[in-house]
């Protein structure tokens, strides 16, 4: 079997009996990476061996984790933050079990997405994930230019990295409407910041931004 389990996207309380029981129990823990997973093992006594599942070694990996699964063992599939499979490389090794007939199940828990939505008070009864926006700027422009119409709230993962450049497309491109920033989501410095685009860009001029973040914002 395989186990998807979801881990804290900061704050190592926010996991469940049943995920932990579960990592306790299986034969091995396949994580993004082994040293940060280590952290959250580490804290519950958790001894399962582990070995590292990421992007690019996700094809000789995933062989290997199919073997091990054909054997009969139970391997727990961790990224490093949330649920396995949402814009991380979770996803492949799902679907190569799925396609291998592997039995799968789900211990649910974290994901930054709906923490952020549920914490941004914008209408939640109907929203759009559009996990990150690309990386290159017409891209991204013309990303923005296709949701012009759209009434659904919407979520984006973001990068510190990139979150000026994106706020400065979201402005010229949709008219500069009300944006919520959540960040560092249930970790010590966890802050909802909201205003237009432009004034947000104002402000992190002056003061930068840091952390992990998700951007929402709704055009109704
Ligand atoms: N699988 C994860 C989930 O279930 O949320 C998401 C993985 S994705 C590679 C990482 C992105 O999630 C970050 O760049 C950030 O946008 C968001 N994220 C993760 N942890 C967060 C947190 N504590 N606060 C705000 N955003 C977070």
């Amino acid at each position: 079997m395989l186990y998807i389990v979801s881990t804290p996207i900061g704050n190592l309380g926010d996991i469940t009996f049943r995920a932990v029981e579960t990592l306790k129990a299986v034969s091995l823990i396949a994580c993004e990476d082994t040293r940060h997973t280590k952290i959250l093992l580490d804290h519950y006594g958790i001894k399962t061996p582990t070995t590292s599942y990421f992007q690019h070694n996700e094809f000789s990996k995933g062989e290997m984790l199919l073997k091990v699964l054909k054997e009969g063992k139970g391997v727990a599939l961790v990224t490093d933050a949330g649920t396995p499979g949402i814009s991380d490389p979770g996803y492949k090794l799902i679907k190569l079990a799925r396609e291998n007939h592997v039995p799968i199940t789900v211990i649910p828990g974290a994901t930054a997405l709906i923490a952020a939505l549920s914490l941004s008070g914008l209408p939640s009864d109907s929203f759009i994930f559009e996990g990150f926006l690309p990386v290159k700027p017409k891209a991204r422009r013309k990303k923005l230019e296709a949701l012009t119409q759209e009434k659904r709230t919407f979520i984006f993962y973001e990068s510190v990295h990139r979150i000026e450049k994106s706020l400065q497309d979201i402005r010229d491109v949709l008219s500069d409407p009300q944006v919520v920033i959540a960040r560092e989501l249930t970790k010590t410095f966890e802050e909802v910041i909201t205003g237009k685009a432009s004034d947000l860009l104002g402000r992190f001029a002056q003061k930068g931004i840091k952390g992990e973040m998700v951007l929402l914002f709704s055009l109704k």
